[in-house]
């Protein structure tokens, strides 16, 4: 592992060679990165010329009609922002930009309940599945997320981004739905990329408004795992204490970052590029999945952060730079939160825009 002092001198190579186009990270130096195992200059531009070779290009977007069906009311009547619309309006922006068409498409194909059961609980489960519409389509949003890791794998794509719901960050094993959660889609993902794969190290990085508090549990102990959520603690599930830290053998491997109501892209981009960066540098993770949760933009209903559309370019573009590094670019993103219908369908488009620059 390389000393604190050898990674800002990395880091800073890394945004001289992004100027000067080096490196191929030209466009957003801001939160340059090395791994571990950092190249020297000439073989960045090697690997630069095997990535070129590699098959694996292109965006996956996995999207199934049946993603509509699931409607969230709950027991008092209640009707949260968890909505249809969510996923059509997004769907409406996705296709006026091209974005349909400059993507793969990606059906749910893989069969998800063997990995729902090798997470949660036999009692959960099989109260989730008596929910005559929601129980199908929340197995049906994480056997999206196994599809689009199944795809990045095969060399189908280069990386994925997964129009699912409903969401999964917030599910545990209470037998309902929790934070309009019912499957942990994240933490099922990282175990299947892992169990199936054979992937040793996964990394989770959360950037909903919210703390991804289910994926913190499922690997609180565990070191193959390192799990970044950036979150406004004082609100649901109030769980994302920056002292927790995970134990065991995975101690050090859980980071709880607090951002306070109206925290800006510099105060995310902040912390990644203090935080979640060298961590991943520590790490050298083989996957990257992606909570993409965006009810961390400015004007949620649910959240208080004021983050643009840059921010998530831009927190996209490092996560990829991350796995360009370390893992031949493996990232897989799940749709979590985003309530705001017009800014959760322009964010997305962006966050799709930039995975599709490979
Ligand atoms: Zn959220």
């Amino acid at each position: 592992m390389r000393t604190p002092s050898d990674f800002i001198r990395t880091r800073r190579t890394f945004v001289e060679e992004a100027a000067l186009g080096v490196a191929g990270f030209g466009l957003l130096p801001a939160t340059a990165w090395a791994c571990a195992e950092a190249p020297d200059a000439g073989e960045l531009e090697s690997a630069s010329s095997d990535a070129a070779s590699t098959p694996a290009t292109g965006t996956g977007l996995v999207w199934d009609d049946r993603y509509l069906d699931h409607v969230l009311i709950r027991p008092d009547g209640g009707r949260p922002p968890e909505i249809p619309d969510r996923l059509v309006r997004m769907r409406e922006e996705l296709v006026a930009r091209g974005l349909d068409e400059a993507t793969v498409p990606l059906a749910p194909a893989a069969e998800a309940m063997p990995h729902i059961e090798a997470l949660h609980t036999p009692e959960h489960v099989a109260s989730i599945r008596e929910l005559e519409v929601s129980g199908p389509v929340a197995e049906l949003a994480v056997s999206g997320a196994l599809t689009a890791i199944d795809a990045v794998v095969a060399g189908q794509v280069r990386n994925a981004f997964c129009a699912i719901r409903p969401p999964g960050h917030h599910a545990n094993n209470t037998g309902a739905e929790e934070g309009f959660c019912y499957y942990s889609n994240a933490a099922v993902a990282a175990k299947y990329a892992q169990g199936v794969h054979g992937f040793e190290r996964v990394l989770v990085i959360d950037w909903d408004y919210h703390h991804g508090n289910a994926t913190q549990n499922a690997f609180y102990d565990d070191p193959s795992v390192l799990f970044f959520s950036a979150h406004d603690w004082a609100a649901y599930p109030r769980t994302g204490d920056p002292a927790l830290t995970g134990e065991g053998e995975g101690s050090g491997l859980n980071i709880n970052v607090h951002l306070d109501c109206g925290a800006t892209d510099a105060d995310m981009l902040g912390r990644w590029d203090d935080t979640l960066s060298p961590a991943v540098a520590a790490f050298d993770p083989d996957f990257v999945i992606l909570s993409a949760g965006f009810d961390s933009r400015v004007d949620d209903l649910l959240g208080c952060f004021a983050l643009t559309d840059d921010a998530f370019r831009r927190m996209t573009r490092t996560a990829m730079d991350y796995a360009d590094t370390c893992c031949e670019g493996r990232v897989v993103s799940l749709l979590e939160g985003g309530y705001n219908l017009d800014g959760t369908a322009l964010a997305t488009a962006a966050h799709i825009e930039t995975l599709l620059e490979g």
